[in-house]
């Protein structure tokens, strides 16, 4: 190959390029990489193709005719993207050095109140149209300086920092690509709120005011491997209508117009968890507000421009106000709009499963 050649190898169809794919890349004498913008790439990759001066582009689909074997590729050129090229001087700004410390600060709270472990959870801020400042992989929320933050784009690729970002960066991507008021996000594993998302069933509504003004309907994503594109677009249906939602077997999402306010839900969300699994605990009837009185909350949230699916009128009909099944139960289904899971066991189920059981047993006894 001529000094100077452009050889690009064309990746698009994978969702995750990691560093055995880079030394392919090598190997064949790449000089590009073109990846689609959904791709995630690893940080040995990302490492290994910047020292051996391997260029990635993310984009896709290639020009037509590329292969991966076979990119020659003066003629290939990826796509342009869409957005003005991420700004590297928006990691260094007044600002910037505000929202860094801001960022540090919850996440040691999110480790004081133990909602992350190990190097769990993450936590972002969209400080330019198409630049956010992000938590680094496996640093603990306790520990985290302001020098370990990372700058990405909207595609994930990181800008500035000299960790590397979070990999579940991508979910708190797609709600800024989806909500444009959301300019925050914190993802964490709060052991109350948690224990709801891995039963796929969300808290009532209807009972304690804070919780129906600051977060209101949870809605319930279903599972995806964490990391994946697919898991960071499990919660689009449901973010433009909820500040709040639980992953499935995972944790909570919250996103806000800051870091502090995302952390505020998490607080306000596992707090009502844990507070309703005590008072199921008394022996007593949880008493509701009433229907009244929770559409004069509704009222008070709205000024407030706090997202709620309650505030469609046709959700009325599928989500009641307040929607407490039994006075002693802390726990239900989701209404499908947000997030009623076709896998969870329905009633017909349970009752088969039921009438199975009871017709072994009575054999068995008819037996004796
Ligand atoms: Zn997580």
């Amino acid at each position: 190959m001529r000094k100077g050649e452009v050889k690009q190898i064309e990746l698009t169809g994978q969702n995750v390029l990691v560093l055995r794919d880079a030394q392919s890349a090598l190997a064949a004498g790449a000089t590009q990489v073109l990846v689609c913008k959904r791709c995630i790439v690893t940080p040995s990759a990302r490492d290994f193709l910047r020292q051996n001066e391997i260029e990635l582009v993310i984009g896709g689909p290639a020009a037509k005719g590329s292969s991966v074997a076979a990119a020659s590729s003066s003629q290939s050129s990826p796509v342009q993207a869409t957005r003005s090229p991420a700004n590297p001087r928006l990691f260094s700004t007044p600002e910037a050095e505000a929202i860094k410390l801001e960022i540090c600060a919850v996440g040691r709270k999110l480790w004081n109140r133990a909602y992350v472990d190990g190097n769990g959870g993450n936590i972002s801020y969209r400080i330019g149209p198409n630049e956010v400042i992000c938590t680094p992989t496996l640093v603990s929320k306790l520990d985290l300086t302001p020098a370990d933050l990372c700058l990405v784009d909207l595609d994930g690729v990181q800008i500035a920092g000299t960790k590397p970002r979070t990999s579940e960066i991508f979910l708190h991507l797609e709600i800024y690509k989806a909500v444009p008021e959301a300019k925050a996000a914190v993802h964490c594993h709060p052991p109350h709120a948690t224990a709801y998302a891995i039963t796929g069933r969300v808290p009532p509504n209807g009972i304690i005011p804070e919780f129906e003004v600051m977060v209101g309907k949870v809605a319930v994503s279903p599972y995806e491997t964490p990391g994946t594109a697919a898991f960071a677009q499990t919660v689009l249906p449901y973010v433009r209508e909820h500040n709040t939602v639980l992953l499935s077997n995972h944790g909570i999402i919250c996103w806000a117009d800051t870091v502090t306010h995302a952390e505020w839900y998490a607080e306000v969300l596992d707090t009502y968890c844990w507070t309703l699994m005590l008072a199921s605990q008394l022996g007593v009837p949880i008493s509701q507000i009433s229907e009244r009185q929770t559409s004069d909350l509704l009222a008070i949230k709205k000024t407030l421009g706090l997202p709620d699916s309650r505030f469609d009128p046709s959700a009325i009909r599928e989500c009641q106000l307040s929607d407490m099944e039994d006075p002693n139960s802390i726990a239900r289904l989701p209404c499908v709009r947000d997030g009623a899971r076709s896998n969870t066991a329905d009633a017909p189920e349970v009752d088969r499963l039921v009438q199975s059981v009871t017709d072994a047993v009575m054999r068995a006894i008819n037996e004796t």
